[in-house]
């Protein structure tokens, strides 16, 4: 499936890790490639500001991250969310993981060498990309913490990690509320994310009569191909603008 072609009705929600940077060892070692902020900025004022970055960390990070392009965005997969407006929104506030909980974690990151315990606001990220040999002890410590019908929490397989996360948050709840607000309200939104939790964003902009790109399938597995993109949308975007402003271009 080839990617479609961006235009000025589009509203584009973005992951970050594994979409619009490649994974790094650790989630402090990413690289953002120098072009990219200023890309999002660009395509940020063509699509009247109908950009979102969403994505597992939170959102201090992304904007430590993509200073600095600073716009809508959804951190720990949906619990908090930044309004175009620069309105904070938390769903739901004042539940966060056990102490008890946290602990044992961080024992098992000590007798575990190479896994690494990502603490969050509302959640907590165990990964072994450095100790793969550890999977199914991960996976059964975490398994053993949240039960299946967990009221609040559960847990949200990633890429060489698990996360202990909200029950009530998800992508698709962000999307879904972005996409209830100025400037996403009325666009066609598209959703490009890598992993199991960008399933739900996709799955809500297709409801919302948009698209859901999946980068191994649309992009080669490759974020490279993703920016690629989004500078060609961008470039497009440049020579070509929209019919309303085209009788007062010089
Ligand atoms: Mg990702």
């Amino acid at each position: 499936m080839a990617p479609p072609e961006l235009d000025r009705k589009s509203a584009l929600f973005l992951d970050l890790d594994g979409t619009l940077l490649e994974i790094a060892a650790t989630p402090e070692l990413v690289v953002v490639p120098p072009a990219l902020p200023s890309v999002l900025s660009h395509l940020h004022r063509q699509l009247g500001g109908a950009v979102a970055i969403v994505s597992g960390r939170p959102i201090g990070q992304i904007d430590r991250l993509l200073a600095p392009f600073l716009a809508s965005a959804a951190g720990e997969h949906g619990v908090s969310i930044r309004y175009a407006d620069g309105t904070l929104e938390d769903l739901p506030v004042g539940i966060a993981v056990p102490e008890s909980w946290r602990e044992a974690l961080a024992g098992a990151a000590e007798r575990w060498p190479g896994v690494r315990i990502e603490t969050k606001p509302h959640g907590v990220a165990v990964h072994y990309r450095l100790a793969p040999e550890r999977e199914s002890e991960v996976w059964q410590l975490v398994r053993d913490m949240v039960a299946p019908d967990h009221p609040w929490f559960r847990l949200i397989p990633a890429r060489e990690a698990v996360e202990i996360g909200l029950r009530a948050a998800s992508k698709g709840h962000a999307v879904e509320r972005f996409m209830g607000h100025a400037p996403f309200h009325g666009r066609k939104p598209i959703f490009i994310g890598d992993d199991f939790t960008d399933e739900a964003g996709m799955s809500m902009a297709r409801q919302f009569g948009g698209l859901g790109l999946r980068v191994a399938d649309v992009f080669g597995g490759d974020p490279a191909q993703v920016r690629a993109w989004l500078t060609l949308g961008m470039e497009r975007m440049e020579g070509h603008p929209p019919p309303d402003a085209a009788g007062t271009t010089p």
